[in-house]
């Protein structure tokens, strides 16, 4: 057979590989047994999105338990999401570390409140959390509503209490929770996404 030099440093450097490969144990039986299942073939898929910042890239969540009465299903590996327009499957750093972020011993599951005067936080329920802020946030509106300024303009202002929104809602999201807000006349609302 004829063969150039170019040829001949192909092949030859293709033999060389082959034999190494397989003096190393990777030849084509070996690398067929130790086949493993794909880890993630009997998980469930959650889409969400990253909570830390105003980027709002699109994660899958995947976790195993099959949601029987006795079992606590557990988040196993996250990932962005190929198919959400923002990331398109991409994640920073800080994201493709939401696993530990999901497992933190610190992370804070339940909300908490810490009564005047107290330095200790105590657990309490969702319910009574929002019951407790829509309660504070009335009597903070009917003390500190202003209806007109120093010259009789009527203004219908609220400035003594604030609003601090998640920079990861939707446009939708965004829009709803504007209206409701400044429809009670809050002035002091501002985002995430300029912290
Ligand atoms: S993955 Fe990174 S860029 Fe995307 S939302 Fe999370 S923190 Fe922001």
């Amino acid at each position: 057979m004829d063969m150039n030099r170019r040829q001949f440093f192909r092949v030859s450097s293709a033999d060389l590989v082959g034999s190494s490969l397989a003096a190393l144990g990777f030849s084509p039986t070996a690398a067929l047994a130790e086949a493993r299942n794909f880890k993630l073939a009997r998980t469930t898929e959650t889409r969400n999105t990253c909570p830390y910042c105003s980027v709002g890239c699109g994660i899958i969540m995947y976790s195993l338990g099959d949601r029987a009465k006795n079992v606590v299903s557990d988040i196993v590996h996250i990932e962005g999401d190929p198919d959400h327009p923002v990331n398109r499957g991409t994640l920073c750093p800080k994201g493709a570390g939401l696993l530990d972020f999901v497992h933190s011993p610190n992370r804070l599951k339940y909300p908490e409140v810490r009564e005047a005067g107290s330095n200790e936080w105590k657990r309490t329920s969702w319910d009574d959390a929002l019951g407790r802020i829509v309660k504070l946030m009335k009597a903070d509106r009917d003390a500190n509503f202003v209806t007109a300024n120093a010259d009789g303009k009527t203004v219908n202002r609220w400035t003594s209490t604030g609003m601090l929104c998640a920079s990861a809602s939707s446009n939708e999201t965004g829009y709803i929770t504007h209206k409701a807000f400044r429809s009670m006349g809050m002035l002091v609302f501002d985002n995430q996404a300029r912290v």
